[in-house]
């Protein structure tokens, strides 16, 4: 299972929840903040990503978007 995320950084709070909360550790808060003032986050390494979907489902500003997509294993 491979997933695709997109985050909005003018509705993130900066909070944290996801990035403590994904598993394999690719999100990070940035360093630019937005409109709102707030730290947002962003993803470091979209491929690694595996669609779990926690981070989408922790986000108290429903900022995160999830697709989840199979991926086909290559027979050897
Ligand atoms: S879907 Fe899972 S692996 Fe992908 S960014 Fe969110 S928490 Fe991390
Ligand atoms: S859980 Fe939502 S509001 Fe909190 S840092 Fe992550 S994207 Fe932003």
């Amino acid at each position: 299972m491979k997933g695709r995320v997109e985050i909005d950084r003018e509705i993130c709070k900066g909070c944290d929840y996801c990035v403590i909360t994904c598993p394999m550790g690719i999100i990070e808060t940035d360093s630019v903040f937005n409109k709102a003032g707030y730290y947002p986050v962003r993803l470091t390494d979209p491929d690694k990503c595996t669609g779990c979907v926690l981070c989408a489902e922790v986000c108290p500003e429903l900022a995160i978007m999830v697709w989840r997509e199979s991926v086909e294993q290559e027979k050897a």
